[in-house]
């Protein structure tokens, strides 16, 4: 396996000696004392979770100087954005120990018998729902504190009654372990098995493989690139017994802004999406990655204002070289299928300059390597001919976390076809503002179709997040003391 190192992200150097990664060994143990730590957490009451959760909540808070401060040495993110990411998570914890104290977890479904024959006569069932098991979480690099060691699948994994083996992203490697520190130190103040939130950490797929690979793993959690996630959910369906994988993946969000929309405020929209292209960096899953627009005078000139807004951003330092890299990569690639650069602004050897590019519709539609995902401070202009292209835009597509559309106020056959071209391919559709920023909260959908994620019909954002831990058991003529049990799993 491949050792392991922290880097400053802003200028890229070794920061601290190089750290061991996870053995095989290391793994296999996490795995087990997981499933150990499940033989009573599966069963805890809501009571225990959210005494839990809320409490790892204060010890992030607690700790939040030395915790804010190392990440943004490994993440170059920035302190005033750390900060409200650590407030976010800590937030998330406390909304699922909520969540336990309300027993949702344990809600269920009473259906009484029914004298007579069948299909109308039936035995008493009532539907409940059980934890899945041990679930194997794989973090994030771009948020260290929201989608990583305590981020919102650990919350709702806990929440669910489901131990949570992390791994680690080695963007942030020194933050997690300090994280996890944190947590040891509150699951022994409570008495709790040590196992219940294990780390292992790697710098190479080998970690992450094996531990999707291994037995005791009941589930997958995903937040990383497309590629990352449906590599790893083809090892959780290549395995003996095949488990859920729930990835959140990369997406390019498309903003659709109408000319009339565009004639009454389009300098004040260019201005607010450039500054959601470039905000952290653009390093967001909800960065608006593609602009679409009806060709025309309006269009002309918003291009225009959006090329000037961007232009005058200075985006900070990526969160690793490779990513630096990758997204030059991206960018060139874009050019050699066709795009225009609108906006070329120079970066330096970490942080990159914002980038513009233009196509128009059709070569869009003829051209897929256009669709991909390019993570950074960029976005593609598509100049479409008309609405239905914009339509068949969309169609290609074919899956992302939000779709944004200015200018559908008002009903019409248009804005119907747009609403409903907008619903097929994402999981959020914004009609005003911009799709950085996912509030956590109970209407929240943060997903969508294949390539946004690989299981669209879950959330990763919001209170919906815990369904995806639980698996629904139908009790049928259950003795008086598991029905006392209250949906309470033995
Ligand atoms: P990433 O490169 O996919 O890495 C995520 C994790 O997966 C890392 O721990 C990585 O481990 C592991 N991994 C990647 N490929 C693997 C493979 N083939 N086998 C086993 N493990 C593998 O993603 P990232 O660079 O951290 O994040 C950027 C991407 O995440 C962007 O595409 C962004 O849009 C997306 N994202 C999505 C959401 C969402 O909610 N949908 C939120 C944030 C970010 P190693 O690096 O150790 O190999």
């Amino acid at each position: 396996m491949n050792d392991l190192q922290s880097f400053d992200a802003r200028s890229g150097a070794a920061h601290g000696e190089p750290l061991l990664a996870s053995t095989a060994d290391d793994i296999n143990a996490a795995a087990q004392a997981a499933a150990d730590a499940f033989e009573t957490w599966g069963s805890s009451t809501g009571a225990q979770r959210a005494a839990l959760l809320d409490a790892l909540a204060a010890a992030l808070e607690a700790d939040r100087e030395a915790l804010v401060a190392l990440a943004d040495v490994e993440t170059a993110l920035g302190t005033a954005r750390l900060n409200g990411e650590l407030d976010r998570t800590a937030f998330q914890l406390r909304r699922f120990a909520s969540i336990a104290t309300r027993g949702l977890p344990f809600e269920r479904l009473d259906d009484p018998a029914v004298a007579g024959a069948p299909p109308v006569g039936h035995p008493a069932m009532v539907l409940q729902r059980v934890p899945l098991g041990p679930v194997a979480m794989f973090a994030a690099s771009n948020f260290p504190f929201a989608f990583s060691v305590l981020g919102g699948d650990t919350a709702s994994a806990m929440a669910a009654g489901c131990p949570v083996v992390v791994k680690a992203h080695p963007g942030h490697p020194l933050l997690s372990q300090r994280v996890f520190a944190l947590i040891q130190n509150v699951l022994k103040a409570q008495g709790l098995p040590a196992g219940l939130i294990g780390l292992v950490q790697g710098a190479g797929v080998e970690v992450g493989v094996a531990l999707v690979r291994h037995p005791l793993i009941a589930a997958g959690a995903f937040t990383g690139s497309t590629r990352g996630g449906a590599a790893l959910q083809a090892e959780a369906n290549a395995r003996p017994r095949p488990i859920p994988f729930y990835g959140e993946l990369g997406s390019i969000n498309p903003v659709v802004a109408l000319p009339a929309a565009l004639q009454a405020r389009g300098a004040e929209l260019a201005t607010t999406l450039a500054g959601s292209i470039v905000q952290g960096c653009g390093q967001f899953c909800t960065n608006p990655g593609l602009i679409v627009l009806i060709d025309g005078a309006e269009a002309d000139a918003f291009v225009a204002q959006l090329a000037t807004a961007l232009a005058a951003q200075q985006p900070h330092a990526m969160l690793t070289s490779g990513m630096r890299r990758a997204f030059d990569a991206g960018v060139a690639r874009f050019v050699e299928h066709g795009a225009q650069p609108l906006v070329q602004q120079p970066g330096s050897t970490q942080a990159p300059g914002p980038q513009l590019l233009q196509v128009s519709g059709a070569q869009f539609l003829q051209q897929s390597a256009l669709h991909d995902e390019v993570f950074g401070p960029s976005s593609l202009v598509v100049r479409a001919a008309s609405q239905a292209e914009v339509l068949a835009v969309l169609a290609a597509v074919g899956g992302s976390l939000t779709v944004t559309l200015w200018g559908a106020d008002a009903e019409s056959d248009d804005t119907r076809a747009l609403v409903r071209g907008a619903m097929a391919i994402a999981g959020r559709v914004l009609f005003a503002g911009v799709p950085t920023g996912v509030a956590v909260t109970a209407a929240q959908q943060h997903g969508g179709p294949w390539p946004a994620s690989t299981a669209p019909m879950t959330t990763s954002v919001g209170d919906a997040a815990l369904n995806r831990f639980l698996r629904p058991v139908s009790l049928q003529d259950a003795p008086a003391w598991l029905l006392a049990r209250q949906g309470r799993p033995c």
